[in-house]
């Protein structure tokens, strides 16, 4: 953890790592005495909110697996996250490669992952179709492991996350499917995908949540490759898994683009540069803003201006409480209104904390969600 007064005082920070954390929230760190003195004039105002979010730390880390989170420290990989991944022979394999700091970035990717496989035998992930039809509502990883089948030592939930995170914002709008051209169809604008682009067979699985809609995905941000801009890639099978004999390796008819059910486009640039280009496309139901990073990207402002006019409903989310609260109030100061949907706990979080966050807030992936 760095010094939470790193180049706000005019004193360098002290050498070795900064570990007198603040008595009050416990949330920061400092190098030094004389840093958390002169930093307090900035902390003083968050302290407070800071010492109610770290509340929830046992509450965030609550999850029905049987996995165990990796141990903070083992040497022989560069981080926890590594660690956590080899314990399952997944680090730097197919789908996996991008969950840690080992994997490659979505610029250098020749290939966008549809192709990119669980690297788990059958009984541990969803390839195939499901046994029973989907329940009227999900409301946890347990009742989603439980409808699929999965023993909950299988890890698909940390790449899961991203289609039944955006499962559960269709729920939160209760958003009905609308006919076009005689089919039940949902549009989604995805503002911002970042790793999720190496991991786009994943979204397979919304063919499970929503059986008999077409789904149209239009992916836009700057971290969408130049190269990329315009394509469509059609998801029309699950992810497979490991074993040669599954039914999910047999080709015949599941490549079948008439019966594609998911379909993603990708867009390079910022929503409000790309949104009237993309509107012709497809007019959405909900536009959605996966670990937005509100208060921390000025870009932000001109988008949720846009959003503000089209009236579409919103959902952002973000890694932790702490963000999502300032996001709201960026949201707030453009619309003037308060938020429609509160902050509040995703149940479809990435069950591995994050190892990005620079203060002890807890972390996670799709966290808390909050809609405008
Ligand atoms: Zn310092
Ligand atoms: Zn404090
Ligand atoms: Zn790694
Ligand atoms: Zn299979
Ligand atoms: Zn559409």
């Amino acid at each position: 953890m760095e010094c939470a007064a790193k180049g706000l005082a005019a004193e360098p920070c002290a050498g070795g790592v900064a570990d007198r954390r603040c008595g009050s929230c416990g949330a920061v760190a400092y190098c030094s005495r004389a840093h958390q003195i002169i930093h307090w004039r900035v902390h003083k105002e968050e302290c407070e909110r800071f010492a109610e979010q770290m509340r929830r730390v046992n509450l965030l880390s609550q999850f029905p697996f049987t996995f165990l989170e990796p141990p903070a420290l083992n040497h022989e990989f560069p981080s926890a996250r590594c660690f956590f991944l080899q314990m399952f022979k997944l680090h730097q394999k197919g789908l996996w490669k991008s969950e840690c700091i080992c994997g490659s970035d979505v610029a250098s990717a020749k290939d966008l992952s549809i192709a990119a496989e669980w690297n788990l035998q059958s009984s541990l992930c969803p390839c195939t179709e499901p046994e029973n039809p989907v329940p009227a509502v999900l409301a946890s990883w347990e009742d989603y492991y439980q409808w699929r089948s999965l023993p909950l030592h299988s890890p698909v939930a940390v790449l899961l996350h991203w289609p039944l995170t955006l499962y559960h914002c269709l729920q939160l709008y209760r958003l009905q499917t609308s006919k076009y051209d005689g089919q039940d169809t949902l549009c989604i604008h995805y503002l911002g995908p970042e790793k999720e682009l190496l991991q786009l067979a994943t979204f397979g699985e919304l063919r499970a949540l929503f059986p008999g809609v077409q789904i149209h995905i239009e992916l836009v941000g700057p971290e969408v490759p130049k190269s990329r801009d315009g394509e469509v890639v059609n998801i029309s099978r699950y992810a497979r898994c490991s074993d040669e004999s599954c039914c999910c390796k047999s080709s015949i008819g599941s490549e079948d683009s008439s019966c594609t059910a998911v379909r993603l486009k990708l867009w390079k640039g910022f929503y409000h540069e790309r949104c009237s280009d993309i509107m012709k496309d497809s007019n959405p139901h909900l536009i959605v803003a996966p670990n937005a990073g509100v208060a921390a990207y000025p870009s932000w402002m001109p988008t949720i201006e846009i959003i503000r006019q089209t009236g579409i409903p919103a959902i952002f989310t973000d890694f932790c409480e702490e963000a999502a609260y300032l996001a709201s109030c960026c949201i707030s100061s453009i619309t003037g209104q308060p938020l429609k949907i509160p902050i509040q706990v995703n149940p479809f979080r990435q069950p591995v904390a994050a190892d990005n966050s620079a203060l002890y807030l807890p972390c996670y992936s799709n966290c808390f969600i909050f809609g405008m």
